[in-house]
């Protein structure tokens, strides 16, 4: 029986008050769901508030720049195996929204936190996590994270911080290697690294790196320089020899392959679950159990949703950056060919500066009837010209599945930014 967290201290519980409160008056006043101003407002009165509603909980932390919502939701299928977990499933993955979902369950021992990867010092420190999981690296939101060893560099800091805190750590990414050296416990999961451009130096001493295949057919990596190197995975995604085809990849756990059987499509989603399934071993989940928890989450807030969108079926794909690009790209041509529609903001929330797409092997659309709508369109037919791309500009999404070939109930995939993406979850009612 696990017991409950202790009672919170009294400036916490009042600032808790105060900001829930504060977020009722912004629900009424229609500015949204308040969660984020009831949670600045509660830390405002309460600075260590986050410390102490993390107090007496089992927590795991999971950041990255791609993949941590749906790795976080993972994780907490998989630890629900062994009682009640509370999560940040709404998004909200700064210290003003952690707050609020840890005080919406008080009573809820574990937690699986999503982390902003800029935030997760703060986050961490504060709750003093049992684990943290972190599956990558690169660059997002140019106006904003675009320094990616600086953020390597806050995370490998941590360590110290943290004496009692194991990463789980993705070997394949260089950055995220080093970023965990400062840790006393470290668990290695090969998950892969598909997008290498903001790893080809050393994070160390900025020395070219070097790639080379293994026996074992992963991609090792190492610094000429300062003698920094892939570490050996105990977890891995493993995939036959010379297809990427998900659906021939197995999980490998010491030496042992497994196949999780996911309903999340694509190679990426696979290096989620083996982040998930090593992070729940840790925390002492059975891993046949995790396996089967894993194997049961589909879309996450309507990624990889397949929703209906105009008339037609259409797969809803977030792709932000360079990296997550490169992830969709793969996902949609292991598919049959479909139509793509692009819906591209450049809002805050997506980083106003798109100049990331001109890194984005965009000729890898070629073959596909291509429609490109969202606010940042022409920057994006632009980009699609430069690679040979003849595509279709449009008013919106909508707009272009009324005229994207293949008829009616024709399926066609969205890749859409950060903004772009959560209207479409929105309109569409896919946000689970
Ligand atoms: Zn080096």
């Amino acid at each position: 029986m696990v017991s409950p967290p202790p009672p919170l201290k009294p400036r916490t519980r009042a600032a808790l008050a105060l900001g829930r409160v504060a977020a009722a008056s912004s629900r009424l006043l229609g500015r949204g769901s308040g969660e984020v101003v009831g949670g600045q407002l509660a830390l405002r009165l309460a600075p260590d508030g986050l410390a102490d509603i993390a107090q007496g909980r089992l927590i795991a932390c999971v950041s990255a720049t791609n993949g941590k919502t749906t790795t976080t939701r993972l994780l907490a299928a998989a630890l629900n195996c062994c009682g009640p977990v509370v999560s940040n499933s709404g998004g909200a993955n700064m210290p003003d929204g952690i707050l609020t979902a840890l005080a919406q369950r008080p009573r809820t021992t574990s937690a699986v936190l999503e982390v902003d990867e800029l935030h997760l010092p703060a986050v961490a420190t504060a709750v003093q996590p049992h684990l943290i999981a972190l599956l990558n690296l690169s660059r997002d939101q140019l106006d904003r994270s675009n320094e990616t060893r600086r953020i390597a560099a806050s995370w490998r800091a941590l360590g110290g911080e943290l004496p009692d805190t194991t990463a789980v750590a993705n070997a394949d990414d260089p950055l995220v290697a080093w970023a965990v050296q400062g840790f006393r416990a470290v668990v290695w999961v090969g998950a892969g690294q598909v997008w290498t451009a903001d790893a080809m130096v050393c994070p160390s001493c900025a020395k070219l790196l070097r790639r080379g295949p293994l026996a074992s057919g992963d991609i090792d990596w190492w610094c000429p320089g300062c003698g920094l190197r892939r570490p050996a995975p105990s977890v891995s995604v493993r995939h036959s020899p010379g297809t990427n085809a998900p659906d021939t990849a197995v999980i490998l756990i010491d030496g042992v392959p497994h196949s999780p059987s996911l309903l999340l499509p694509g190679r990426c989603n696979l290096a989620n679950a083996a982040v998930a399934v090593a992070a729940a071993r840790e925390l002492g989940v059975p891993v046949l159990d995790a396996l089967t928890a894993l194997a049961t989450v589909g879309a996450v807030q309507g990624r990889y949703a397949t929703v209906r969108l105009g008339d037609r079926p259409a797969r809803l794909l977030l792709a932000k950056n360079p990296a997550g690009w490169v992830e969709m790209l793969e996902l949609i041509r292991a598919d049959a060919v479909r139509p793509v529609i692009i819906d591209f903001n450049a809002r805050a929330a997506d980083g106003r500066d798109p100049s990331w797409i001109w890194d984005v092997p965009a000729g890898l659309l070629a073959g596909r009837p291509v429609f490109v709508a969202g606010e940042r369109a022409d920057d994006v037919m632009v980009r699609l010209a430069y690679a040979g791309i003849d595509a279709t500009r449009c008013d919106s999404a909508v707009a272009a599945t009324a005229i994207a070939p293949g008829g009616p109930n024709g399926p066609v995939d969205v890749l859409a930014t950060y903004t772009a993406f959560r209207e479409l979850v929105v309109a569409t009612g896919a946000a689970t």
